[in-house]
């Protein structure tokens, strides 16, 4: 499988907890932002027009925050310049406040099949304190506009003093939505972020408050059929997101715009997190990259590891010994019989007993060469 990864970088406002690339004060750049990555598109086209690539996937940012005609152009322009396997999973990351019916309308109209909504929290208070500009009811109301169609919806956990009848609720309000997927991620206070200070202060969950808000999640979600199949993302069968599934499976990916990854031909490459660096560089037939680093064979094989590991699936041994010519049992017996008792070890394939793929770092850790 492979996937094409677009970025949007505008948000309405700043979420205090957010480090992605995402500019709210550079709104006013997305008609010329839109034209260069128009212009990086025919440019990666070209360079992988051997390629056929199964899902799109619009992120950011807010991509729901411009207006409709500047997505329709981008999946537009993606199948232009790319080939797309027979029906795409094409997803689009929104977020509610930002979206109209016409919006959804034109979304639909060039594909885009999957929508991944930015919840949270269904509790307004909250929503409030991490700058978010919608409430609980904007999220029923974006839902409603979506009836019948693929939805996902993002949980956080690990907010100030949040307890786990709240996150309940707010997994209550998702399916309330008719969402078949819920991710779930544990709130990061990165070091720049207005929350750093919370973090500081003590008013954050420690650690271990967050692993047991996760395992009483986790459960709920599961008595309300929605299976885990990565570390933090839900959903009832058959529903996986089928885009990340690939990051996990080390499929290949290309990444458009300001901050966006690519893994393409065993190099892993990263553009620029500046828009005006972006911009630049697309102006003047450059690559926008900042990073290209080519991924050496030991490497690749603990990448595998790693992303497999997080999956409740696990590595597909046969497959990995095709891969990489090699002995999986052999090579890895040591992290094996040291990490035995956390690990599900078939002659087929090995995986992290789901009681602790919370907290796989460790475990994982132990394959490092
Ligand atoms: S909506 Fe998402 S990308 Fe935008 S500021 Fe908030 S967390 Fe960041």
């Amino acid at each position: 499988m492979k996937g094409i990864y677009v970025h949007v970088p505008f948000c309405k406002s700043k979420c205090t907890y957010c480090d992605f690339a995402s500019f709210p004060k550079e709104i006013g750049k997305t008609e010329s932002y839109f034209a260069c990555l128009y212009r990086e598109m025919e440019g990666r086209g070209k360079q992988l027009k051997n390629k056929t690539f199964d899902t799109v996937y619009i992120g950011g940012g807010t991509p729901s925050v411009v207006e409709s005609k500047f997505i329709v152009g981008a999946i537009r322009q993606i199948k232009k310049q790319f080939n797309l396997s027979k029906n795409p999973e094409i997803t689009i990351e929104i977020n509610p406040g930002t979206v109209t019916e016409q919006k959804i309308k034109d979304y639909k109209s060039v594909g885009i099949n999957r929508f991944s909504i930015g919840l949270q929290t269904g509790y307004d208070d909250q929503l409030k304190r991490l700058n978010r500009i919608h409430t609980a009811k904007d999220f029923l109301i974006c839902c409603n506009m979506l009836k019948g169609e693929n939805k996902s919806a993002d949980i956080l956990i690990g907010l100030a003093d949040q307890t786990a009848e709240q996150v309940k609720k707010s997994i209550d309000l998702a399916i309330a939505g008719e969402v078949n997927h819920i991710s779930m991620y544990a709130l990061t206070p990165e070091v720049g972020t207005p929350i750093y200070t919370d973090y500081l202060n003590g008013l954050l969950p420690s650690g271990d408050e967050i692993a047991e808000l996760y395992d009483i999640a986790r459960e709920y979600l599961s008595q309300k059929g929605f299976e885990r199949y990565e570390v933090s993302n839900f959903c009832k069968k058959g529903f996986e997101s089928k885009h990340n599934l690939n990051y996990w499976q080390r499929g290949e990916y290309i990444g458009l715009g300001v901050s966006a990854s690519s893994f393409i031909d065993d190099r892993r490459f990263t553009n620029t997190f500046s828009i005006d660096e972006y911009m630049n560089a697309i102006i003047y037939n450059k690559a926008p990259e900042i990073s290209s680093d080519i991924i050496e064979l030991e490497d690749a094989k603990f990448e595998c590891i790693m992303l497999g590991l997080r999956t409740e699936k696990g590595v597909d041994k046969k497959q990995f010994n095709q891969e990489f010519n090699c002995d999986f049992d052999k090579e890895y017996k040591n992290a094996i019989d040291k990490k035995g008792e956390y690990l599900i070890n078939t002659p087929t394939k090995i995986s992290i007993n789901p009681e602790y793929l919370y907290v796989q770092n460790d475990i994982i850790l132990e394959f490092m060469k």
